[in-house]
This record gives C-alpha cells, structure tokens and sequence, in this order.
C-alpha cells in the first residue's frame, strides 16, 4: 500500500516536473458581444472577456494553436504558454474579438465551420479574408457542417474534415494547420475523428475535455496532439481559470 502511494506520488512529481519544461494551456471563447448576461456557454460580453485578457497577457506567453503544435513537435514549448481559441465563426470574431486583440497585440486562433460562412449572424468571405491577413490571427478548422463528428463513418468524417480545410484554405489562399472537434466532448470525438484529423494533414487538433481527463489538460511532451484538451471560459473568473491552468501546468 505504501509502495502504491509513493509510486503515485512519483509519477505525478516527474509529470509535474516534465511539464515544467514547456506547456501550452489552450482556452476556449465562443462569442465576444454586447448583452445583458455574464458569461454563458455560448458568450460573453467585451468587458468580461477583457478581464480575461488582462489575467492572461499578465501572465502566460501568448501563442497561435498551429505555433503551439509546431513547438510541441520540436519540443520547444515555453515554460508557460496559453492559446486563446474562438470556435465556430460567428461575425463577432470580425467586428468585436479582432480588434481587441488588435489593440492588444495578442495572438488567437478562430476555428471556423464553413457552414457558418455567409449565414445568419456568421463571418461574410470578406470578414474572413480580412482576418486571416492579420498576422495575429490563425484560422483553423472546424468542419463543413459541425456534425457530432463520431455519429459519422470515418468517410463522412473526412469530407466533414477534409471538405473544410479545403473551403477555408481556397478562401484565404493559405494553409490551416489547426482543427477544434465540433462540440469536443468524449462522446464526440472517436479515434476515427482522431485518426481522421491527422490523415487531413492538420498538425494538432483540440477537444473541449478539460478536467475530464486530467492528465492531459495542457499540450506538453508526451501528450498527444490530436487531443489537445481546453480550458472553457464560461462559469469561471479569470483569477480561478489562471490557478487551475497554473496548477494543472506545473507552473504552481
Ligand atoms: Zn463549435
């Protein structure tokens, strides 16, 4: 019993340790805009998400997913990393989000479904276009029709995956190296969509599992890339978000 409990002990030592080498915590936002309500599932109004912000470009080094991924790869990770995501593509990546970050100067990663290219209340191409030439944005994927990704055949999947990285790259005319599983869940993401992400040629790919499983809450070595777990944003202030991130990182 005793052996068991050091041996435990050890183990979370040596992977706190190892992650103290290099880390990226990756959070999620959805929409950024003006409304009556704190945070919810699905957004946040601009005040809230700069406070936000402020607690993060204090004290993270600030980086795009597809920047996290390729350092990861070559294990050059920063001791104390964090991606800032916005799925789906709503028009307030455009209107709102971007110039904050703008204003900012901080990098961001807007995982964008091509279903919601044109729609009602989604990014217009020109939106898009504009975004992808700010240098402090990456677009990543986010599927054609953001379908619950393991309900589908694994072909299904790959046009979803594939089909996507397809639209979006003809439309801003440049790699994405970045994929969010729609809806991210356990139940959503199966290891076809796993296997599907990589096989599309996407570098890394996020899921939304933060705190589910825990010892793969921040992107450091040894950990998988194509599931990359994130932080959500909603029901939490910022000052919790940053000791869960700090202690799950190793950085506490
Ligand atoms: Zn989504």
């Amino acid at each position: 019993m005793r052996g068991l409990e050091q041996g435990s002990r050890l183990t979370i030592a040596l992977r706190r340790a190892r992650v103290r080498k290099g880390m990226c915590a990756f959070v999620t936002f959805h929409r950024v805009w003006e409304n009556d309500m704190s945070a919810t599932d699905m957004g946040m109004p601009p005040a809230e998400f700069e406070t936000f912000l402020d607690a993060f470009s204090e004290r993270y080094t600030l980086l795009q997913v597809g920047e996290a991924f390729k350092a990861h790869a070559q294990n050059t990770l920063p001791r104390n990393g964090l991606a800032l995501t916005f799925d789906d593509g709503y028009a307030d990546m455009s209107t709102v989000i971007a110039p904050i970050l703008t204003r900012r100067e901080l990098p961001a990663t807007f995982f964008v479904a091509t279903s919601f290219i044109g729609a009602d209340e989604g990014l217009t191409v020109n939106q898009l276009t504009n975004l992808a030439n700010n240098p402090l944005i990456e677009i990543g994927g986010h599927t054609r029709t953001h379908p619950h990704l393991s309900q589908l055949t694994s072909r299904q999947q790959y046009e979803e995956i594939a089909g996507n990285k397809s639209d979006l790259e003809a439309l801003i005319g440049g790699p994405l190296v970045s994929f969010a599983y729609p809806y991210g869940g356990r139940a959503d993401v199966n290891r076809s969509a796993i296997r599907t992400a990589r096989k599309a040629g996407y570098l890394g790919a996020c899921t939304t599992e933060s705190l589910q499983i825990p010892e793969i809450n921040v992107l450091c070595k040894g950990v998988n890339p194509y599931r990359t777990n994130r932080f959500a944003t909603n029901r939490i202030n910022p000052e919790e978000l940053c000791r869960a991130i700090d202690y799950l990182g190793g950085l506490s």
